[in-house]
């Protein structure tokens, strides 16, 4: 655990007592802080117990003489509209911040390698932690993929923290100074959080404002508004930019063309690896994902043969585009996190003969070009979820689409079309384009079902289908 030291003596409120709140709460108990805890769920409230830590209501509490409110980064402080508590703190000047601000108080001895964009941060994070711990580079992976930041061990120190930032973070998170800045991609996502696409680039971009030890920044070129950012640090900045790509090789950068990775990065050795073969690694995203992994490496000395082999035994992370079964030729994809247009769109272009469920509750995206275009990959849409109707009328002169209420219903159809259609490598594939909250708990329960309605699939009943049909 990281212990808040630089809280000592300090009155500090922590608002949302999830796991990185519980977390905040032990270390800055740890650091000496006298810390005031609440959360508007009673359930969460009754889990937290030990000396130093009062439950009280930050609804009603004088915050005159408070030093710092550590939000979780769920709860909104600006857009839509400030939740009750952080509108009392900017009231009264008290700083907000989250729990990654306390890490980069307290731990500023170990260098942050740093990793935001609207999709891929979980698989590039997880894909760094894995290479680096494969050269023997010690590090430890946390933040926004699930593990909360100051449950990170720091005895014995690690050479590196490995974080996903997200942008509700980023904005949290101050004193934050990455010594390896990476951005991913930029596409419209959690606009409301950040009362429009200026404020969601601008919470981004914090990621490259207190760069420290030998700094560099890593930067997708694959869109509009990172290339932009791109061109406009290389002229700014003294530092290392490196341009990275999952579809050309960009000069004095990594990229990925055919599925062949190339490095041309300055006063380093050149890099090529085939990245065909890498289950784990289809489509031109995770490409993407992989040359930012390899810059990192490359940038911290490692060498080829070690990232090659680091890369071929990486084993990916579960929903999202995790392979959970094969009959009869058929591959069950599980894309749970596809969350947006975006997302899903990659899991559309790294396939063809698609049996595509989709749906959920709708983030009221505009449906591009680009994402029709993909369709023609789709043989048939199965719609889910409360976004049914709005999906079947936006996709239905373009592809056929069923109806088909819940995710049972969609698997069992989808499996009977591929089945009797007889494509070539026909692929089921769960990539809602949608949230989950509808009709899951989250993108990882509706995930974890589809595992299981397609683990329980009658193979049997399958062999019928094919010669009875
Ligand atoms: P994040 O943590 O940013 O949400 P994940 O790595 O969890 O990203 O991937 C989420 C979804 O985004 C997956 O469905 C995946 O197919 C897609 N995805 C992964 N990497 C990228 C990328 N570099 N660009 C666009 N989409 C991506």
């Amino acid at each position: 655990m990281i212990i808040a030291n630089s809280f000592s003596t300090k009155k500090v409120a922590v608002m949302g007592l999830a796991r990185s709140g519980k977390a905040a709460v032990s270390s800055l108990v740890l650091g000496g802080a006298r810390v005031l805890a609440w959360d508007d769920n009673p359930k969460r409230r009754e889990e937290i117990t030990g000396v130093g830590v009062k439950i009280r209501d930050l609804h009603d509490i004088n915050f005159k003489d408070l030093d710092a409110l550590v939000l979780s980064p769920g709860i909104p402080h600006s857009f839509p509209k400030p939740h009750p508590v952080a509108a009392k703190a900017k009231t009264f000047g008290v700083p907000i911040i989250g729990d990654i601000d306390i890490l980069a108080k307290n731990a500023k001895n170990i260098p942050i390698i740093g990793i935001t964009g609207t999709n891929g941060k979980s698989t590039t994070t997880s894909l760094v932690g894995h290479v680096l711990s494969y050269s023997n580079i010690s590090n430890e992976v946390a933040g926004n993929i699930g593990r909360p930041v100051l449950e990170i061990s720091s005895d014995p120190r690690p050479d590196f923290i490995v974080l996903e930032l997200s942008s509700y973070q980023l904005e949290l998170s101050p004193s934050l100074g990455c010594s390896i800045a990476v951005l991913l991609n930029i596409t419209p996502d959690h606009l409301d959080r950040h009362g429009g696409m200026d404020g969601y680039v601008r919470a981004k971009r914090r990621i490259f404002d207190k760069l420290i030890y030998d700094p560099k920044i890593i930067i997708g070129i694959d869109d509009e508004i990172t290339r932009s950012i791109y061109r406009q640090l290389k002229y700014e900045t003294d530092f290392l930019v490196i341009p990275i790509s999952g579809y050309q090789i960009p000069e004095n950068g990594v990229g990925v063309k055919s599925g062949n990775l190339r490095s041309q990065l300055p006063g380093m050795p050149k890099c090529e690896i085939n990245l065909n073969e890498i289950k784990t690694l289809i489509g031109g995203h995770n490409h993407q994902n992989a040359a930012a992994a390899v810059a990192i490496a490359l940038s911290l000395g490692v060498e080829q043969p070690e990232i090659e082999c680091a890369l071929q035994c990486f084993k990916g992370l579960p929903h999202r585009q995790e392979l959970v079964r094969e009959v009869f030729g058929i591959n069950f994809i599980n894309d749970s996190k596809a969350t947006n247009f975006d997302a899903a769109e990659r899991a559309l272009s790294s396939f063809t003969s698609i049996y595509w469920i989709a749906g959920g509750l709708s983030k009221n995206e505009r449906v591009t070009k680009s994402f029709f275009k993909k369709l023609e990959n789709v043989e048939h849409a199965f719609l889910i979820g409360s976004s049914e109707s709005e999906f079947f009328d936006a996709f239905k002169n373009s592809t056929p689409c069923t109806k088909c209420s819940n995710l049972e219903i969609a698997v069992k159809k989808a499996a009977l079309a591929a089945c009797n259609e007889k494509k070539e490598s026909p692929v089921v594939l769960l990539s809602p384009a949608a949230a989950s909250f509808d009709q899951f708990e989250s993108y990882e329960e509706r995930g974890d079902q589809f595992r299981s309605i397609v683990g329980s699939l009658n193979v049997e009943k399958f062999s019928n289908w094919k010669t009875t049909t």
